[in-house]
């Protein structure tokens, strides 16, 4: 009986509390993770390069649709030797979190501990509060995250 009355006081309580304490939720993985590649065009000759320069040209490509017509493109390039591609990743921290999501500590005010977690999603910030201990990670944990 009792528990029962606890448990619906918790619950009328949690929307209350969360909207107090917590900013926006940490967003997902692939929204804040950002990706470039740099093509690296090898042609097989001095006269077939656009520079005339040099056998290689690079480009930075930040849409993956342009990237996709670019290494289409010199796929079938007789003119074109080699075609490499290296991907960078940067991770968007607009939406990092500025506050413990559990009691309120700024973290302008309080630095808190923070060490990076190896991720296949890319990796994930993680916060642990200096007041209250509290963990939070940036950008959150899917259920794909090992
Ligand atoms: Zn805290
Ligand atoms: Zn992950």
């Amino acid at each position: 009986m009792s528990a029962s009355l606890a448990r619906k006081a918790a619950d009328a309580g949690a929307p209350w509390g969360l909207a107090e304490f917590s900013p926006a939720p940490a967003p997902c993985p692939a929204s804040v993770w950002q990706y470039s590649w740099t093509v690296t065009l090898t042609w097989r000759g001095l006269e077939d390069s656009p520079s005339g320069a040099a056998t290689e040209s690079r480009m930075l490509v930040d849409d993956l649709a342009e990237l996709h017509r670019i290494v289409e493109r010199a796929s079938c390039d007789p003119r074109i030797a080699d075609v490499h591609c290296e991907r960078h990743a940067a991770l968007d921290m607009a939406m990092a979190p500025t506050g413990c999501h559990v009691c309120g500590e700024r973290f302008a005010v309080t630095r808190p501990r923070q060490w990076w977690r190896v991720c296949s999603c890319g990796g994930h910030w993680v916060y642990a509060c200096a007041a209250c201990g509290a963990d939070q990670v940036y950008p959150r944990l899917e259920k794909s995250c090992p």
